[in-house]
């Protein structure tokens, strides 16, 4: 992992945010070539998701949406309650809720809370209770927070009201917070915490506008905020990160079956793009971990250098969601098919909620995965003969930032106007290229080894003369002369090839 990290910003992929004021905890910026692999994994989900399908359309909804969303998504709830988080399974919870044990006593539970985990045993502290879920009597400070980061919408300073009423009372302290979450309530609104509630809030506008008939699916790629109590491993847990999400609409008593495409489809989209299709499984979540809303779930997990964790969540949220916000919109959020027949009348004509199977990925999450099964070390014999160390990144030429550099061999005699010509070629037909003649063609292709670029096109004396490169493959090192024509031919056709 400090490979990757070093790697990130050595070459421009990730760097701390705000990095010359001391860096902000769990922010990060993506440089010049992590967005551009940030930018090719979410084209190649959206043409997978929305492109390559006739039932799926797109949604880019607003970050900010009104905050009885969050009311009925039960995403508020925990905003007056002690909470605390449980640093082992991550479960947050209240409390005053949870199951007692004595301070000092000898607790038993399972690493992380998931099957498999290590036995580990600790002592139950002065807060005399332990996690509901797995158990674990290592917890945070009990705090009144909620995941969710909160701001004011409007001009007006809530805060001066506030300054206004207390000017001059003697109030203890939760009459003063109840003041103030009187005062800000008004004009509060939220970071959404996932990109999924504007899909079931735009439900009928999308299926409508669109003509669309259930089954069918609205997909969306979008930032989401979340106040994480415990970020860690880099970009795995942030606070603020990106999504790509579908919420697609079905039957009722249709969702198994698509529960089981969606998960198959999901997975082999994993492994066209990855080396090693092994690190990557299913996880059941077994009853008590369910949601309430939901039937049944599956994780696919990676597995990162720290154990196999969640890269993808595949969860069948039933009518649950579409059913709230109904009853608290009194809008009818259903859909009417009118040539099944009713179960109730047995007549044709059907009027349901629908049942939705929610794929729900990580876009920075699934950077960080498919940076970690790029990254390769290869032991090697250079020129000289001493034994070197190859890095280089292993990415899929439809995830790389450059599908191919062309390099001059000298920046002279031509040799750079023809690299031109070559890439502006590329360019007309829309691939990402780079012009490359810093350093010895030695460092260079070193370079591109280890950003990930699937072809190095060397220009040298000869191709002056008869429009003739050498290509170089990343993975094997091995290097071959072509026609310009047809190195052109070879980048394009690795870029149509899926596999
Ligand atoms: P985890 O169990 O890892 O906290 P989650 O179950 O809360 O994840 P979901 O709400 O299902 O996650 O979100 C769907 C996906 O969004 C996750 O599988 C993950 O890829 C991504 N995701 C969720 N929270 C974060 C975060 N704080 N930072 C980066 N990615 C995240």
């Amino acid at each position: 992992m400090s490979k990757i990290v070093s790697l990130c910003k050595r070459r421009g992929f990730i760097f701390q945010s705000s990095e010359i004021y001391g860096g902000l905890k769990s922010a990060y910026d993506y440089g010049p070539l992590g967005a551009e692999l940030k930018r090719n994994i979410a084209a190649e989900w959206w043409r997978n998701m929305v492109y390559e399908r006739e039932n799926v359309v797109g949604l880019d909804a607003s970050i900010v949406m009104h905050p009885q969303v969050w009311q009925t998504s039960g995403h508020l709830a925990g905003f007056s309650d002690p909470l605390v988080d449980c640093l082992n399974c991550k479960e947050r919870f209240r409390a005053d809720k949870a199951p007692r044990s004595e301070p000092g006593s000898t607790v038993e539970y399972i690493q992380g809370g998931k099957a498999g985990g290590a036995k580990l045993k600790a002592p139950v502290t002065d807060k005399g209770y332990i996690c509901p879920n797995c158990g674990a009597p290592t917890l945070s400070d009990e705090r009144q927070f909620n995941l969710m980061f909160r701001t004011a919408l409007g001009p007006v300073d809530p805060l001066a009201e506030v300054a206004r009423e207390l000017e001059g009372q003697s109030l203890t302290q939760s009459e003063i917070r109840e003041k103030l979450e009187a005062a800000v309530k008004s004009s509060a609104v939220y970071l959404r915490p996932e990109t999924a509630q504007s899909m079931f809030v735009q439900f009928l506008n999308v299926q409508q506008s669109m003509s669309m008939k259930v089954p069918f699916g609205i997909a969306q790629i979008g930032k989401s905020f979340r106040n994480e109590i415990v970020t860690e491993h880099f970009i795995f847990r942030s606070c603020e990160f990106e999504q790509m999400e579908m919420e697609f609409f079905c039957e009722p008593g249709t969702q198994k079956e698509w529960m089981d495409y969606w998960r198959r489809e999901r997975m082999s989209w994993y492994q066209r793009y990855a080396n090693d299709g092994a690190a990557f499984r299913f996880r059941q979540h077994e009853g008590s971990e369910l949601a309430h809303y939901a039937d049944d779930c599956y994780d696919i997990e990676f597995l990162y250098p720290w154990g196999w964790g969640e890269l993808e969540g595949v969860a069948s949220r039933t009518d649950y969601d579409l059913g709230k916000h109904a009853a608290e919109s009194g809008v009818k959020l259903s859909y009417f098919d009118q040539n099944k027949p009713s179960p109730e009348t047995g007549k044709p004509g059907w009027r349901y909620i629908p049942y939705v199977i929610e794929p729900a990925a990580g876009l920075t999450r699934s950077l960080l995965a498919f940076l970690l099964d790029a990254y390769t070390e290869e032991q090697g014999v250079d020129a000289k003969g001493e034994t070197k160390t190859r890095v280089l990144l292993r990415l899929h030429p439809r995830l790389a930032p450059y599908k191919a550099a062309v390099l001059p061999l000298v920046g002279k005699d031509g040799q750079p106007e023809l690299a031109m010509e070559i890439v502006r070629e590329f360019r007309k037909r829309g691939i990402n290229v780079s012009y490359d003649e810093k350093q010895s063609i030695g460092k260079r292709y070193a370079r591109h080894d280890e950003i990930g670029t699937p072809y190095c096109l060397t220009i040298d004396g000869e191709s002056l003369g008869d429009r003739s490169v050498t290509i170089r493959d990343r993975d094997t090192a091995r290097q071959e002369r072509i026609s310009i024509d047809q190195a052109l031919r070879t980048v394009q056709e690795r870029l149509d090839a899926l596999s």
